[in-house]
C-alpha cells in the first residue's frame, strides 16, 4: 500500500530541557483546517526516520513499513493559521517520540489533516471560571486555550495548576508568567515535585498539583471556593494525576462529564 507523503516541514525546534521540546510545523503546499482551542492533530514517520540518542535502543531492528503516527495536543493558538504548535515529551522506549526528537528545522514528517478532540474551552459555559490542571505536556492544550481565548475574555477568571519534576521542566513559564503579569484575570500556579535536585535553594511551590489544589491557595488567591456552581475544570496529563484529581475534586461536588452525564470536569487522558 501507498504511504502517505510527509506533506509537512519543521520549522522551529525548542529544547525546553533533555527530552522535552516544542516544534512548529508548518504545511507544505495546502492550508490548515480551523480548530478550536484544545483539540489535537496526528504526526506520523515512516520506521526509517532516525531516533535520538537521547531514547533507547529499539529491541528489534525496524522493518520499513506502515507510518508511525500519535495525536498530539495543539499548543499553538487556533488564530495563528500559518503553522501548528506542539509541547512533546521523549518516552525513551517509545516508537514515535524517539523519531520526533530526531527532526531537525527543515525535515519533514506528516501531519495529519483532520483535527479533532472534544477537549475544548467551548464545552464549559462562558460564565464560569476555568481551571486547568495539568503535568508535564499536559500543558499543550491550555497554551492553545489560553492564547487564542485570554486577551478577549475580560473578565472571566482562568488559572493554570501545573506540576512537573523540576523547575526547567516547566515549559512556557516565562510566557505564563507574563499573561500573568498582563491580565488580572489570569493565576498561573507552577509546582515542582524534587525540589531537592534543584541547583540553587528552590523558593517556589513543592511537592504535587493534588497537595496545590488541597492548600487552598487558588481559595485563597480568587476569594471564593471554586464549586461547579462557578467554575470548570479541566485536567491533562499523567494518568494516575487525572484519577486523584477527580477522586478529589468529587468531594466538592465535580463530576466527570460526558455527552450522556454533562459534569463539570473534562479529561484528557495521553495514555
Ligand atoms: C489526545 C492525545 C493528545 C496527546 N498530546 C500529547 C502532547 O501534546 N504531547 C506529548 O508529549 N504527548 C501527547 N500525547 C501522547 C502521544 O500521542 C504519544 O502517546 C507519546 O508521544 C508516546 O508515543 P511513542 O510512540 O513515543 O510511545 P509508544 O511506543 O506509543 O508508548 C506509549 C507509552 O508511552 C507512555 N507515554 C505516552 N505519552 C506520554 C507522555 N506525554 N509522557 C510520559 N509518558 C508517556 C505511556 O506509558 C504509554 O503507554 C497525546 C495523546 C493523546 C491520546
Amino acid at each position: 500500500m501507498a504511504q502517505p507523503e510527509l506533506n509537512a516541514v519543521v520549522t522551529q525546534k525548542i529544547e525546553v530541557a533533555p527530552g522535552l521540546m516544542v516544534i512548529r510545523v508548518v504545511p507544505d503546499g495546502w492550508d490548515l483546517p480551523r480548530f478550536a482551542p484544545g483539540q489535537f492533530a496526528v504526526l506520523g514517520l515512516p520506521p526509517e526516520a532516525g531516533r535520538s540518542n537521547l531514547a533507547d535502543a529499539e529491541d528489534t531492528p525496524v522493518k520499513p513499513g506502515k507510518l508511525i503516527r500519535r495525536a498530539y495536543s495543539i499548543a499553538s493558538s487556533s488564530k495563528a493559521r500559518r503553522y501548528l504548535e506542539f509541547y512533546v515529551t521523549l518516552v525513551h522506549s517509545g516508537a514515535l517520540s524517539p523519531r520526533l526528537f530526531y527532526l531537525q528545522p527543515g525535515d519533514r514528517l506528516w501531519l495529519g489533516p483532520k483535527i479533532t478532540g472534544t477537549f475544548t474551552l467551548d464545552q464549559a459555559p462562558t460564565d464560569k471560571s476555568v481551571i486547568m490542571v495539568a503535568t508535564g505536556t499536559g500543558l499543550a492544550p491550555y497554551m492553545s486555550m489560553l492564547r487564542t481565548e485570554l486577551a478577549a475574555s475580560a473578565g472571566r477568571r482562568f488559572a493554570v495548576l501545573l506540576g512537573a519534576r523540576h523547575s526547567w521542566d516547566l515549559g512556557y513559564h516565562s510566557e505564563l508568567v507574563t499573561m500573568e503579569q498582563l491580565s488580572p484575570d489570569f493565576t498561573y500556579m507552577p509546582i515542582i515535585s524534587r525540589p531537592a535536585e534543584e541547583p540553587v535553594p528552590w523558593t517556589g511551590r513543592a511537592g504535587y498539583v493534588l497537595e496545590l489544589w488541597k492548600s487552598g491557595e487558588l481559595e485563597e488567591c480568587w476569594g471564593e471556593t471554586p464549586s461547579p456552581e462557578n467554575s470548570r475544570v479541566f485536567l491533562c496529563g499523567n494518568p494516575a494525576m487525572i484519577e486523584d484529581m477527580i477522586g478529589l475534586l468529587a468531594a466538592g461536588g465535580f463530576t466527570e462529564h460526558s455527552r450522556k452525564n454533562p459534569g463539570s470536569i473534562y479529561v484528557e487522558r495521553y495514555w
